[in-house]
Protein backbone atom coordinates (compact mmCIF):
# COMPACT_ATOMS: atom_id res chain seq x y z
CA UNK A 1 0.00 0.00 0.00
CA UNK A 2 2.77 2.30 0.66
CA UNK A 3 4.90 1.17 -2.39
CA UNK A 4 1.29 2.15 -4.07
CA UNK A 5 1.28 5.93 -3.28
CA UNK A 6 5.27 6.51 -3.81
CA UNK A 7 3.93 5.50 -7.29
CA UNK A 8 1.13 7.63 -7.57
CA UNK A 9 3.50 9.93 -6.95
CA UNK A 10 5.81 8.70 -9.49
CA UNK A 11 3.34 8.31 -11.90
CA UNK A 12 1.95 11.88 -11.48
CA UNK A 13 4.83 13.71 -11.33
CA UNK A 14 4.60 16.04 -14.52
CA UNK A 15 1.11 17.11 -13.13
CA UNK A 16 2.06 18.63 -9.75
CA UNK A 17 5.55 20.16 -11.49
CA UNK A 18 2.89 21.91 -13.44
CA UNK A 19 1.03 22.68 -10.61
CA UNK A 20 3.98 23.79 -8.51
CA UNK A 21 5.68 25.81 -11.12
CA UNK A 22 2.47 27.70 -12.17
CA UNK A 23 2.26 28.80 -8.96
CA UNK A 24 5.77 30.11 -8.42
CA UNK A 25 5.00 31.75 -11.54
CA UNK A 26 2.23 33.26 -10.20
CA UNK A 27 4.44 34.49 -6.98
CA UNK A 28 1.38 36.38 -4.95
CA UNK A 29 2.06 37.85 -1.52
CA UNK A 30 0.16 37.15 1.68
CA UNK A 31 -3.87 37.20 1.46
CA UNK A 32 -3.47 37.74 -2.67
CA UNK A 33 -2.94 33.92 -3.67
CA UNK A 34 -6.09 34.19 -5.63
CA UNK A 35 -4.70 32.59 -8.69
CA UNK A 36 -2.71 30.34 -6.66
CA UNK A 37 -5.28 29.06 -4.41
CA UNK A 38 -7.89 29.04 -7.74
CA UNK A 39 -5.49 26.44 -9.29
CA UNK A 40 -5.18 24.29 -6.27
CA UNK A 41 -8.54 24.13 -5.55
CA UNK A 42 -9.13 23.64 -9.12
CA UNK A 43 -7.01 20.55 -9.28
CA UNK A 44 -8.41 19.00 -5.89
CA UNK A 45 -12.18 19.69 -6.92
CA UNK A 46 -11.52 18.05 -10.42
CA UNK A 47 -10.19 14.93 -8.15
CA UNK A 48 -13.55 14.49 -6.35
CA UNK A 49 -12.36 16.32 -3.47
CA UNK A 50 -15.24 18.74 -1.64
CA UNK A 51 -14.17 22.65 -1.15
CA UNK A 52 -15.08 25.02 1.28
CA UNK A 53 -13.59 28.43 -0.24
CA UNK A 54 -13.31 32.03 1.47
CA UNK A 55 -13.14 30.60 4.83
CA UNK A 56 -12.33 32.03 8.20
CA UNK A 57 -12.44 35.82 6.59
CA UNK A 58 -10.03 35.15 4.09
CA UNK A 59 -10.71 34.62 0.42
CA UNK A 60 -7.80 32.63 -0.58
CA UNK A 61 -8.30 30.37 2.57
CA UNK A 62 -10.21 27.49 2.14
CA UNK A 63 -9.93 23.26 2.74
CA UNK A 64 -10.98 20.25 1.22
CA UNK A 65 -12.23 16.72 1.70
CA UNK A 66 -11.96 13.06 0.47
CA UNK A 67 -13.14 10.08 1.70
CA UNK A 68 -15.65 10.15 5.04
CA UNK A 69 -15.63 8.87 8.49
CA UNK A 70 -12.86 8.72 11.09
CA UNK A 71 -9.62 9.23 11.09
CA UNK A 72 -9.57 12.90 9.60
CA UNK A 73 -5.98 13.78 8.76
CA UNK A 74 -5.20 17.14 7.88
CA UNK A 75 -2.47 18.13 5.68
CA UNK A 76 -1.40 22.08 5.66
CA UNK A 77 -0.32 23.99 2.10
CA UNK A 78 0.77 27.24 2.09
CA UNK A 79 1.17 29.14 -1.53
CA UNK A 80 2.43 32.88 -0.43
CA UNK A 81 5.50 34.47 -1.89
CA UNK A 82 7.91 37.54 -0.49
CA UNK A 83 8.10 40.54 -2.06
CA UNK A 84 11.06 41.44 -4.12
CA UNK A 85 12.36 37.81 -4.50
CA UNK A 86 11.64 37.61 -8.29
CA UNK A 87 14.05 35.73 -9.81
CA UNK A 88 14.50 32.87 -12.98
CA UNK A 89 15.37 29.49 -12.82
CA UNK A 90 18.81 30.14 -12.92
CA UNK A 91 21.94 29.65 -10.84
CA UNK A 92 23.19 33.04 -10.96
CA UNK A 93 21.21 36.32 -9.97
CA UNK A 94 18.57 37.28 -12.80
CA UNK A 95 15.53 38.91 -12.06
CA UNK A 96 12.43 37.67 -14.11
CA UNK A 97 10.08 40.30 -13.14
CA UNK A 98 11.57 43.49 -11.54
CA UNK A 99 10.25 44.78 -8.26
CA UNK A 100 8.12 41.55 -8.08
CA UNK A 101 7.28 38.95 -5.43
CA UNK A 102 9.55 35.68 -5.64
CA UNK A 103 9.16 31.96 -3.73
CA UNK A 104 11.88 33.18 -1.82
CA UNK A 105 10.97 29.99 0.84
CA UNK A 106 10.02 27.85 -1.48
CA UNK A 107 5.82 27.96 -0.82
CA UNK A 108 4.91 26.90 -4.31
CA UNK A 109 6.66 23.60 -3.06
CA UNK A 110 4.87 23.65 0.09
CA UNK A 111 1.59 23.76 -1.13
CA UNK A 112 1.78 21.25 -4.00
CA UNK A 113 4.07 18.88 -1.98
CA UNK A 114 1.34 18.56 0.20
CA UNK A 115 -1.53 18.51 -2.91
CA UNK A 116 0.21 15.65 -4.26
CA UNK A 117 0.39 13.66 -0.54
CA UNK A 118 -3.44 13.99 -0.23
CA UNK A 119 -3.97 12.95 -3.97
CA UNK A 120 -2.32 9.70 -3.70
CA UNK A 121 -4.00 9.10 -0.33
CA UNK A 122 -7.34 9.80 -2.57
CA UNK A 123 -6.02 6.85 -5.10
CA UNK A 124 -5.39 4.54 -1.67
CA UNK A 125 -8.84 5.22 -0.74
CA UNK A 126 -10.65 4.26 -3.97
CA UNK A 127 -8.66 1.50 -3.94
CA UNK A 128 -10.25 0.68 -0.89
CA UNK A 129 -6.74 0.16 0.68
CA UNK A 130 -8.00 2.77 3.74
CA UNK A 131 -10.25 4.18 5.20
CA UNK A 132 -10.87 7.93 6.71
CA UNK A 133 -11.00 11.18 5.76
CA UNK A 134 -8.20 13.30 4.13
CA UNK A 135 -8.28 16.86 3.99
CA UNK A 136 -6.23 19.84 2.39
CA UNK A 137 -5.57 22.92 4.55
CA UNK A 138 -5.10 25.64 1.71
CA UNK A 139 -3.18 28.13 4.61
CA UNK A 140 -2.77 31.94 3.35
CA UNK A 141 -0.15 34.28 4.50
CA UNK A 142 2.03 32.07 6.51
CA UNK A 143 4.92 34.76 6.03
CA UNK A 144 2.48 38.09 7.12
CA UNK A 145 0.66 37.16 10.10
CA UNK A 146 -1.30 34.18 12.00
CA UNK A 147 -3.78 33.10 8.97
CA UNK A 148 -3.99 29.58 10.16
CA UNK A 149 -5.01 31.16 13.97
CA UNK A 150 -8.10 32.93 12.29
CA UNK A 151 -8.64 29.35 10.66
CA UNK A 152 -8.39 27.70 14.47
CA UNK A 153 -10.48 30.03 15.59
CA UNK A 154 -13.22 29.50 13.11
CA UNK A 155 -13.75 25.84 14.87
CA UNK A 156 -12.04 24.43 11.23
CA UNK A 157 -9.77 22.11 13.18
CA UNK A 158 -12.09 20.91 15.96
CA UNK A 159 -12.58 17.90 13.95
CA UNK A 160 -8.96 16.74 12.76
CA UNK A 161 -7.47 14.04 14.64
CA UNK A 162 -3.78 14.38 13.17
CA UNK A 163 -2.08 17.33 11.40
CA UNK A 164 1.22 16.95 9.28
CA UNK A 165 2.93 19.65 7.29
CA UNK A 166 6.54 20.49 6.10
CA UNK A 167 8.43 22.92 4.78
CA UNK A 168 11.16 23.32 2.03
CA UNK A 169 14.38 23.47 3.52
CA UNK A 170 18.22 22.44 3.03
CA UNK A 171 18.25 19.12 5.33
CA UNK A 172 15.46 16.05 4.67
CA UNK A 173 15.20 16.06 8.48
CA UNK A 174 12.15 15.97 11.24
CA UNK A 175 12.08 18.92 12.97
CA UNK A 176 11.66 19.10 16.80
CA UNK A 177 12.29 22.11 17.32
CA UNK A 178 10.21 24.79 18.84
CA UNK A 179 9.49 28.22 17.52
CA UNK A 180 8.67 30.99 19.57
CA UNK A 181 5.60 33.01 20.17
CA UNK A 182 5.17 36.61 18.58
CA UNK A 183 2.87 39.37 19.06
CA UNK A 184 3.09 41.73 16.15
CA UNK A 185 1.58 44.74 16.80
CA UNK A 186 1.71 48.66 16.01
CA UNK A 187 1.75 51.53 17.87
CA UNK A 188 0.07 54.89 15.93
CA UNK A 189 0.86 57.54 17.62
CA UNK A 190 -1.29 60.87 16.73
CA UNK A 191 0.25 64.62 18.08
CA UNK A 192 -0.46 68.13 16.11
CA UNK A 193 1.17 69.81 13.59
CA UNK A 194 2.75 73.09 13.99
CA UNK A 195 5.88 74.89 11.51
CA UNK A 196 8.91 73.08 13.25
CA UNK A 197 11.40 76.77 13.47
CA UNK A 198 8.32 79.26 13.67
CA UNK A 199 5.64 77.84 15.99
CA UNK A 200 7.12 74.71 17.18
CA UNK A 201 5.59 75.28 20.88
CA UNK A 202 2.35 74.62 19.21
CA UNK A 203 3.31 71.05 17.72
CA UNK A 204 3.13 67.77 19.30
CA UNK A 205 5.53 65.27 17.69
CA UNK A 206 4.04 61.95 17.30
CA UNK A 207 7.80 61.21 16.26
CA UNK A 208 8.85 62.15 19.14
CA UNK A 209 6.44 59.74 20.99
CA UNK A 210 7.85 56.53 18.24
CA UNK A 211 11.23 57.94 19.41
CA UNK A 212 10.45 57.50 23.38
CA UNK A 213 8.96 54.88 23.10
CA UNK A 214 11.63 53.10 21.69
CA UNK A 215 14.17 53.93 23.65
CA UNK A 216 12.56 52.61 26.77
CA UNK A 217 11.79 49.91 24.84
CA UNK A 218 15.68 49.33 24.64
CA UNK A 219 16.16 49.62 28.15
CA UNK A 220 13.53 47.19 28.69
CA UNK A 221 16.18 44.83 27.22
CA UNK A 222 17.53 44.41 30.94
CA UNK A 223 15.39 43.07 32.65
CA UNK A 224 14.05 40.29 30.22
CA UNK A 225 14.51 37.16 29.80
CA UNK A 226 17.34 36.16 27.44
CA UNK A 227 15.64 34.15 25.29
CA UNK A 228 13.20 37.17 24.20
CA UNK A 229 13.36 39.02 21.12
CA UNK A 230 12.13 41.78 20.07
CA UNK A 231 12.51 44.38 17.35
CA UNK A 232 10.76 47.10 15.53
CA UNK A 233 10.49 49.03 12.85
CA UNK A 234 9.33 52.72 12.19
CA UNK A 235 6.60 52.71 9.42
CA UNK A 236 6.01 56.18 9.35
CA UNK A 237 8.06 59.04 11.44
CA UNK A 238 6.63 61.99 9.30
CA UNK A 239 6.87 63.75 5.90
CA UNK A 240 9.26 66.32 5.90
CA UNK A 241 11.44 68.09 9.05
CA UNK A 242 9.84 71.31 8.84
CA UNK A 243 6.31 70.21 9.70
CA UNK A 244 6.12 68.74 13.10
CA UNK A 245 4.65 65.04 12.45
CA UNK A 246 1.16 64.58 13.61
CA UNK A 247 0.93 60.88 12.74
CA UNK A 248 4.32 58.65 13.31
CA UNK A 249 3.87 54.91 14.16
CA UNK A 250 6.15 51.99 15.34
CA UNK A 251 5.48 48.23 14.24
CA UNK A 252 6.92 45.82 16.97
CA UNK A 253 7.37 42.05 17.24
CA UNK A 254 7.86 40.79 20.61
CA UNK A 255 9.08 37.19 20.86
CA UNK A 256 8.97 34.30 23.26
CA UNK A 257 9.60 30.93 23.96
CA UNK A 258 6.29 30.39 25.51
CA UNK A 259 2.70 32.43 25.09
CA UNK A 260 2.53 33.96 28.55
CA UNK A 261 6.11 35.53 28.41
CA UNK A 262 5.29 37.30 25.22
CA UNK A 263 1.73 38.45 27.04
CA UNK A 264 3.60 39.64 29.95
CA UNK A 265 6.09 41.73 27.65
CA UNK A 266 3.48 42.97 25.74
CA UNK A 267 1.35 44.32 28.63
CA UNK A 268 5.06 45.91 30.08
CA UNK A 269 5.71 47.64 25.97
CA UNK A 270 2.33 49.26 26.46
CA UNK A 271 2.72 51.09 29.58
CA UNK A 272 6.39 52.09 28.08
CA UNK A 273 4.03 53.40 24.81
CA UNK A 274 1.22 54.73 27.17
CA UNK A 275 4.48 57.05 29.15
CA UNK A 276 5.79 58.13 25.99
CA UNK A 277 2.59 59.85 25.34
CA UNK A 278 2.44 61.70 28.45
CA UNK A 279 5.62 62.75 27.84
CA UNK A 280 5.07 64.19 24.42
CA UNK A 281 1.65 65.28 25.10
CA UNK A 282 0.37 62.88 23.05
CA UNK A 283 -2.20 60.01 22.53
CA UNK A 284 -1.49 56.52 21.10
CA UNK A 285 -3.90 53.65 19.62
CA UNK A 286 -2.73 50.34 19.04
CA UNK A 287 -3.26 48.25 15.84
CA UNK A 288 -2.79 44.12 17.37
CA UNK A 289 -1.99 42.76 13.86
CA UNK A 290 -1.21 39.20 15.04
CA UNK A 291 -0.54 37.14 17.48
CA UNK A 292 1.06 32.96 17.74
CA UNK A 293 2.03 30.62 19.85
CA UNK A 294 5.36 28.28 20.15
CA UNK A 295 5.18 25.01 18.56
CA UNK A 296 4.69 22.00 20.41
CA UNK A 297 5.07 18.81 18.43
CA UNK A 298 3.41 15.40 19.42
CA UNK A 299 6.35 12.68 19.45
CA UNK A 300 4.22 9.77 18.40
CA UNK A 301 3.33 11.85 14.83
CA UNK A 302 6.94 12.94 14.92
CA UNK A 303 7.69 8.92 15.25
CA UNK A 304 5.37 7.87 11.84
CA UNK A 305 7.33 10.63 10.11
CA UNK A 306 10.39 9.78 10.72
CA UNK A 307 9.47 6.22 9.97
CA UNK A 308 8.14 7.50 6.44
CA UNK A 309 11.09 9.36 5.74
CA UNK A 310 13.18 6.41 6.14
CA UNK A 311 11.02 4.21 3.40
CA UNK A 312 10.89 7.28 1.34
CA UNK A 313 13.99 7.84 1.19
CA UNK A 314 16.17 11.13 0.44
CA UNK A 315 15.39 12.98 -3.19
CA UNK A 316 17.88 11.75 -5.76
CA UNK A 317 19.63 14.63 -7.21
CA UNK A 318 21.36 13.72 -10.66
CA UNK A 319 24.37 15.36 -12.01
CA UNK A 320 22.64 18.23 -13.58
CA UNK A 321 20.68 19.06 -10.15
CA UNK A 322 24.76 18.73 -8.90
CA UNK A 323 26.27 21.73 -11.54
CA UNK A 324 23.02 24.19 -11.11
CA UNK A 325 23.54 23.94 -7.00
CA UNK A 326 27.13 24.09 -7.30
CA UNK A 327 26.92 26.82 -9.61
CA UNK A 328 24.69 28.59 -7.02
CA UNK A 329 26.75 27.99 -4.43
CA UNK A 330 29.39 30.37 -5.29
CA UNK A 331 26.89 33.23 -4.41
CA UNK A 332 26.61 31.83 -0.96
CA UNK A 333 28.75 33.63 1.84
CA UNK A 334 31.50 31.71 2.80
CA UNK A 335 30.94 30.99 6.24
CA UNK A 336 27.09 30.60 6.13
CA UNK A 337 27.34 26.71 6.41
CA UNK A 338 29.81 27.44 9.40
CA UNK A 339 27.66 29.57 10.89
CA UNK A 340 24.61 27.11 10.58
CA UNK A 341 26.22 24.13 11.77
CA UNK A 342 26.37 26.00 15.10
CA UNK A 343 23.29 24.55 16.26
CA UNK A 344 23.61 21.32 15.48
CA UNK A 345 24.22 19.34 19.07
CA UNK A 346 27.13 18.41 19.91
CA UNK A 347 26.28 14.70 19.16
CA UNK A 348 25.21 14.73 15.54
CA UNK A 349 28.39 16.67 14.89
CA UNK A 350 29.62 13.52 13.16
CA UNK A 351 26.53 14.12 10.67
CA UNK A 352 27.20 17.59 10.77
CA UNK A 353 30.65 17.08 9.44
CA UNK A 354 29.53 14.79 6.43
CA UNK A 355 26.39 17.43 5.79
CA UNK A 356 29.40 20.59 5.64
CA UNK A 357 31.13 18.39 2.53
CA UNK A 358 27.63 18.48 0.71
CA UNK A 359 26.24 20.83 -1.26
CA UNK A 360 22.65 19.21 -1.75
CA UNK A 361 21.63 16.73 1.22
CA UNK A 362 21.18 13.47 -0.29
CA UNK A 363 20.51 11.75 3.08
CA UNK A 364 18.14 11.33 5.87
CA UNK A 365 19.59 13.47 8.83
CA UNK A 366 17.95 12.21 12.07
CA UNK A 367 15.48 13.82 13.79
CA UNK A 368 16.93 16.80 15.63
CA UNK A 369 16.42 19.82 17.92
CA UNK A 370 14.39 18.33 20.94
CA UNK A 371 13.91 21.04 23.91
CA UNK A 372 15.68 23.58 21.17
CA UNK A 373 13.83 26.52 20.36
CA UNK A 374 14.02 27.74 16.51
CA UNK A 375 14.33 31.80 16.89
CA UNK A 376 11.84 32.19 14.29
CA UNK A 377 7.56 32.05 14.64
CA UNK A 378 5.27 30.19 12.33
CA UNK A 379 1.85 29.86 12.64
CA UNK A 380 2.09 26.25 12.39
CA UNK A 381 2.14 26.70 16.19
CA UNK A 382 -1.62 27.63 16.99
CA UNK A 383 -2.51 24.32 15.12
CA UNK A 384 -0.03 21.94 17.25
CA UNK A 385 -2.17 23.65 20.27
CA UNK A 386 -5.05 22.14 19.31
CA UNK A 387 -4.23 19.10 17.21
CA UNK A 388 -1.23 16.59 17.24
CA UNK A 389 1.14 17.66 14.78
CA UNK A 390 4.40 16.99 13.23
CA UNK A 391 6.54 18.64 10.60
CA UNK A 392 9.50 17.55 8.39
CA UNK A 393 11.77 19.15 5.64
CA UNK A 394 13.00 17.91 2.53
CA UNK A 395 15.99 19.14 0.31
CA UNK A 396 14.71 21.95 -1.89
CA UNK A 397 17.58 24.08 -1.50
CA UNK A 398 21.36 24.02 -1.26
CA UNK A 399 23.14 23.93 1.72
CA UNK A 400 24.07 27.28 3.37
CA UNK A 401 21.64 29.23 1.37
CA UNK A 402 20.22 32.08 2.98
CA UNK A 403 16.69 32.08 3.98
CA UNK A 404 14.14 34.12 1.81
CA UNK A 405 16.37 34.81 -0.73
CA UNK A 406 16.90 34.85 -4.47
CA UNK A 407 18.75 31.39 -4.00
CA UNK A 408 15.87 29.80 -2.56
CA UNK A 409 13.58 31.62 -5.35
CA UNK A 410 15.69 29.56 -8.05
CA UNK A 411 15.84 26.47 -6.57
CA UNK A 412 12.03 26.46 -6.36
CA UNK A 413 11.23 26.77 -9.71
CA UNK A 414 13.78 24.13 -11.03
CA UNK A 415 14.01 20.18 -10.72
CA UNK A 416 16.12 20.07 -7.14
CA UNK A 417 12.95 21.49 -5.41
CA UNK A 418 11.00 19.83 -7.72
CA UNK A 419 12.54 16.74 -5.85
CA UNK A 420 12.18 17.85 -2.99
CA UNK A 421 8.75 18.29 -3.34
CA UNK A 422 7.92 15.33 -4.57
CA UNK A 423 9.52 13.66 -1.87
CA UNK A 424 7.98 15.71 0.71
CA UNK A 425 4.37 14.32 -0.99
CA UNK A 426 5.51 10.72 -0.50
CA UNK A 427 6.25 11.06 3.11
CA UNK A 428 3.07 12.95 3.82
CA UNK A 429 0.99 9.82 1.98
CA UNK A 430 2.79 7.26 3.14
CA UNK A 431 2.65 8.72 6.87
CA UNK A 432 -1.00 9.86 6.49
CA UNK A 433 -1.92 6.53 5.70
CA UNK A 434 -0.34 4.50 8.40
CA UNK A 435 -2.62 6.57 10.26
CA UNK A 436 -5.56 5.09 8.55
CA UNK A 437 -4.40 2.11 9.00
CA UNK A 438 -3.17 1.87 12.94
CA UNK A 439 -6.58 3.71 14.87
CA UNK A 440 -4.51 3.03 18.00
CA UNK A 441 -1.82 5.63 17.08
CA UNK A 442 -3.90 8.16 16.08
CA UNK A 443 -5.71 7.10 19.78
CA UNK A 444 -1.90 7.62 21.40
CA UNK A 445 -1.21 10.77 19.98
CA UNK A 446 -4.57 12.06 20.80
CA UNK A 447 -3.59 11.21 24.19
CA UNK A 448 0.28 12.51 24.39
CA UNK A 449 -1.34 15.93 22.97
CA UNK A 450 -4.25 15.73 25.79
CA UNK A 451 -1.33 15.22 28.40
CA UNK A 452 0.71 18.09 27.48
CA UNK A 453 -1.91 20.68 27.58
CA UNK A 454 -3.78 19.47 30.53
CA UNK A 455 -2.61 22.84 32.22
CA UNK A 456 -2.06 24.42 29.03
CA UNK A 457 -5.27 25.09 27.34
CA UNK A 458 -5.74 27.41 23.98
CA UNK A 459 -7.04 30.59 23.80
CA UNK A 460 -6.90 32.69 20.73
CA UNK A 461 -4.10 34.69 21.02
CA UNK A 462 -6.20 37.52 19.23
CA UNK A 463 -8.20 40.27 20.97
CA UNK A 464 -12.04 40.09 20.86
CA UNK A 465 -13.61 40.30 17.05
CA UNK A 466 -9.90 40.94 15.02
CA UNK A 467 -10.10 40.75 11.53
CA UNK A 468 -7.24 39.54 9.24
CA UNK A 469 -5.38 42.53 8.61
CA UNK A 470 -6.20 43.10 5.02
CA UNK A 471 -5.62 47.31 6.32
CA UNK A 472 -1.62 46.73 5.97
CA UNK A 473 -1.96 45.71 2.29
CA UNK A 474 0.19 47.31 0.45
CA UNK A 475 -1.48 48.88 -2.37
ZN1 LIG B 1 8.23 29.50 4.75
Amino acid sequence: MFRQAIKWVRANRDLLIDVSDQIWQFAELGLEEFKSSKLLIKTLSEAGFSVSSNVADMPTAFYADYGKGKPIIGILGEYDALPGLSQKATPFKEVLTEGAPGHGCGHNLLGVGSLGAVLAVKDAIDLGSVSGTIRYYGCPAEESFNAKGYMVREGLFDDVDIAMTWHPGNLNMLNLRSSLSINSVVFKFHGRTAHASTDPQNGRSALDAVELMNIGANFMREHMITDVRFHYVITHGGEVPNVVPAEAEVHYFVRAPQRYQVEELYARLINIAKGATLMTDTTMEIDFLSGMYNTMYTKVVADVISNSMKKVGSPRFNKADMTFANELKKSIPKNSLEEYYKFIPPDMMEFGKAILSQTLNKSIIPPMGKGKVDLGSTDVADISWNVPLGEFGTACEILGSPGHSWQNTATSGMSIGHKGMLTAAKILAVSTLEFMQNPNLVENARKEHNIAHKDKPYKTPFPDGLKPPFRRLKK
